[in-house]
């Protein structure tokens, strides 16, 4: 819940902007760090979900690692705190920029995605007279029941080395001299709500594969089981904290773990997706022919997840908690601004009866949100303003004094 001291003071705040909930995020990124103890699991946070320098701080600050798809992720996580030792880089198509500068900081593993990649990462080791850790990602063929854009670990995928390569690869591996083989890598989706079942499945089938490398002679260090975990869009407040238990006790029960063995997981959206929301004010309320629209001043090019992948988040009227007499619900279609029909927050959305300048929250995202901006029809981006720190969130004064 976005407590009612702080929507007082988003009255003054520029819109729209991206509003962290520090103590949420810290309490999330605790009982994360607890759990990684309890089940000695070690735990890498998916930079790329959210970038912001003060939220990776804080999680580092816990003791977590870092999970980087781009040499640019890799220099931030550094610069955040996270130990080059607990920083794995990941990604299909790394360049050589991006190789070097891990290879140079001694990056925990490269998780590579191909045959070629591996050849590369070797030949260039050799070259600068480095060693680089190398896990190999895999690719798993399993259906993570979850959206097509965010599925990861099936055949039809770009992501990891399938079936049909593992004998090349054990040989390749075999006559690489300048890299050590670290381990195993999967990762399988994103937003996976059915955690039980599909976490299991993928347990079990990584454990067939990790006896599969070792009988080939491969020693498998560390197993890494990628991240994914689910969020609940539709109810933020009553699931703040996502199933991290559930997901740790299901990896731990469903693979059979060697003695020595390490295990991983890299959530990303579970960690931020419920401490960000993007706050937006009402311009406009338009009556159309045959529904009322909302315009809002936020639009599909500060957060891109329903226009991208028709994607649910939850829309409050903050201003309306405010009020003194009940207002009336109404169905309203939420847009934005932007010049594409695609801009659309939620369609029918029932809300209190709302007016021009009034605060409209659109929870849930911390996660795949700011990070994904642009600048389409050459708008400003959205800042971000952090709970402990509202004192220093761009005014609305700055801007303009108050029009009718
Ligand atoms: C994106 C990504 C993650 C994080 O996924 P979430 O669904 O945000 O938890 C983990 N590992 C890799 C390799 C990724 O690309």
């Amino acid at each position: 819940m976005i407590d009612p001291a702080s929507i007082e003071k988003f009255e003054q705040i520029a819109t729209p902007f991206y509003y962290y909930d520090m103590e949420l995020l810290g309490h999330t990124v605790d009982i994360l760090a607890s759990l990684s103890r309890k089940y000695d699991i070690d735990v890498h946070y998916a930079v790329k979900a959210n970038v912001e320098k003060r939220i990776l701080e804080r999680i580092s600050s816990s003791g977590l690692g870092a999970d980087c798809v781009s040499g640019n992720e890799v220099l931030r996580a550094l610069e955040c705190g996270f130990p080059a030792g607990k920083t794995v880089f990941a990604g299909v198509g790394k360049s050589d920029r991006e190789i070097y500068d891990a290879m140079t900081a001694g990056i925990e593993a490269f998780n590579c995605e191909s045959l070629h990649e591996i050849y590369v990462i070797n030949a260039m080791a050799r070259a600068y007279g480095m060693r680089a850790r190398v896990a190999v990602r895999i690719n798993p063929n399993i259906d993570a029941h979850t959206h097509k854009y965010v599925t990861t670990g099936l055949f039809e995928n770009k992501f990891g080395i399938a079936g049909h390569e593992f004998d090349a690869l054990a040989d390749l591996l075999g006559r690489c001299d300048s890299i050590d083989f670290t381990g195993l890598h999967f990762h399988i989706g994103s937003q996976i709500t059915e955690v039980g079942d599909v976490f299991a499945l993928e347990a079990r089938r990584t454990g067939e594969i990790v006896s599969y490398f070792e009988d080939k002679g491969l020693k498998v260090d560390n197993v890494d089981f990628g991240g994914g975990l689910g969020v609940d869009y539709e109810d933020p407040d009553g699931n703040s904290v996502a199933r991290f238990e559930l997901w740790m006790k299901t990896v731990s029960d469903n693979f059979p773990r060697r003695p020595g063995q390490k295990l991983h997981l890299e959530p990303g959206r579970s960690v931020v997706a419920q401490c960000g929301s993007l706050i937006s004010r009402v311009l406009f309320v338009k009556r159309g022919e045959t529904k009322n629209f909302l315009i809002l001043d936020a639009g599909m090019n500060d957060l891109i997840r329903p226009a991208l992948y028709g994607a649910y988040h939850k829309i409050e009227n903050l201003s309306s908690h405010f009020r003194r007499s009940f207002s009336e619900m109404q169905a309203y279609d939420v847009v934005g601004p932007v010049c594409e029909s695609s801009d659309v927050w939620g369609q029918g959305r029932l809300l209190p009866m709302s007016v021009r300048g009034d605060l409209i929250a659109i929870r849930s995202a911390g996660a795949y949100g700011q990070v994904m901006a642009s600048r389409y029809n050459l708008r400003d981006f959205a800042p971000a303003v952090f709970s402990d720190d509202l004192g220093n969130a761009p005014r609305y004064e700055d801007y303009f004094s108050r029009l009718p």
